[in-house]
């Protein structure tokens, strides 16, 4: 299989690898740690990929991108998802919130928030989850009642991630009578709005990941609503889209796998038959999960992710993430565990694993993925 992107591509690879090798500590493993200097990494390095013209790489110039291609975004997830992802939770708003506003916001919306995320300055996060609507999301109940000319918004979020440390969060909340996806409308809200109460949740994501957000009457504008009044489902479609196709954890996992094989050559050691059996299996995952990725990418250079190629692409990164994370602790035993100086693979391994076991549930449980996946292959309506 050849996944030679071409020339240009390569001379970006070997630019990110140069720019995150320059300014990423090698102990780097993501933003969410207990080590505050972590989250300050991946804002110094937002700031200075928006400064080269790296982070909104495909966004149109008129919004403060590259007008670079869906390849050319492809190769800067790829290689920073690799390196345990130093745009910390900036992702979240160049992937979906970003090409959402694009598509669906007003031009006033366009001005306000669109560049604030082109040069990496501003945290989003995403209201959807609530305790009684996850899998099911078009039960949730959190409404959006008219005030004036605006809006009050009552009811509990689940799960979301970064809200502790956002300053915006696109909001799913009801309206109206409408039943179902026919009452969802989006809002725009900023997490400092009277009204908004955020709790953190403890997991072994570790800090600021997940957290509970309690919205008491949270008064919003006319102008925060996103899209079309009731219209917020075809909103919800195409950010999960994005989003499921935007972690690409395969690289991740080809990495740690080279990782692992320089370690084991270094110290001379053997594999036994059935861990080489494993490997081969892993690596293969990795390799179709690419392939399902790039399949989704040409759907969206042809004009936005279908919802059945992204969630083709997420099942084969997550079951890749998972097989990876075992073969990690097979072939390497307790010194998986080692954190610190000279620890094995940096340390990688035993945060790889963690964070492998949740991927099979955000951004839609594997379930969900394949019931989508049996609907399109059915021509039953998502
Ligand atoms: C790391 C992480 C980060 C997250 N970040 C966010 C975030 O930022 N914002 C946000 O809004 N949400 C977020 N979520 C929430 C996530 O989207 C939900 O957890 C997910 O959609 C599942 O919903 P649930 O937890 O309510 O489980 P449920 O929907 O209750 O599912 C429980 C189990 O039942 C299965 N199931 C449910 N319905 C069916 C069915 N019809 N057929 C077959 N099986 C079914 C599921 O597959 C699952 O195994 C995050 C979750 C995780 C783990």
């Amino acid at each position: 299989m050849d996944f030679d992107l071409g020339e240009e591509a390569a001379a970006l690879r070997a630019r990110l690898r140069t720019l995150i090798e320059a300014e990423i500590p090698g102990d780097f493993l993501g933003a969410f740690t207990d080590d505050p200097a972590d989250l300050e990494t991946t804002q110094r390095f937002c700031a200075l990929l928006a400064r080269e013209g790296l982070l909104t790489v495909a966004w149109p110039a008129e919004y403060g991108g590259a007008g670079g291609s869906v390849w050319d975004q492809t190769v800067v997830r790829e290689e920073m998802w690799a390196h345990h992802e130093p745009r910390g939770p900036q992702y979240m708003g160049l992937n979906w919130v970003g090409p959402a506003i694009m598509a669906f916001g007003t031009d006033e919306q366009k001005r306000r928030h669109l560049p604030p995320i082109a040069e990496g300055s501003v945290i989003w996060c995403q209201g959807f989850s609530e305790p009684d609507a996850g899998s099911d999301l078009a039960a949730l109940a959190t409404r959006a009642t008219p005030d004036g000319d605006g809006w009050r918004i009552r009811g509990q979020k689940i799960w979301t991630s970064y809200a502790g440390m956002a300053r915006w969060c696109v909001l799913a909340g009801r309206v109206g009578p409408g039943e179902r996806h026919e009452g969802i409308t989006m809002f725009l809200v900023p997490m400092d709005a009277p009204g908004i109460t955020v709790v953190p949740i403890d997991s072994m994501l570790g800090p600021h990941h997940l957290n509970e957000v309690f919205l008491d009457d949270v008064p919003v504008g006319p102008d925060a609503v996103l899209g079309e009044v009731g219209g917020g489902w075809a909103v919800i479609r195409r950010a999960l889209a994005h989003e499921r196709v935007g972690i690409a954890r395969y690289a991740r996992c080809e990495r740690l796998l080279s990782l692992l094989a320089d370690e084991l050559r270094d110290a001379g050691t053997q594999l036994p038959e059935h861990l080489g059996v494993q490997w081969a299996r892993a690596l293969t995952q990795v390799r179709v999960a690419r392939l399902l990725a790039y399949r989704a990418v040409l759907a969206q250079e042809a004009g936005g992710p279908p919802d059945a190629a992204a969630s083709a692409a997420r099942i084969a990164v997550t079951r890749c993430d998972q097989l990876v994370a075992e073969l990690l602790f097979q072939v390497l035993g307790d010194r998986s565990l080692e954190a610190g100086p000279g620890a094995a693979l940096a340390g990688a391994i035993e945060d790889h694993w963690r964070y492998a076991q949740a991927a099979t549930v955000a951004s839609g449980t594997l379930e969900v993925q394949q019931m989508i996946v049996a609907k399109d292959l059915l021509g039953r309506p998502g």
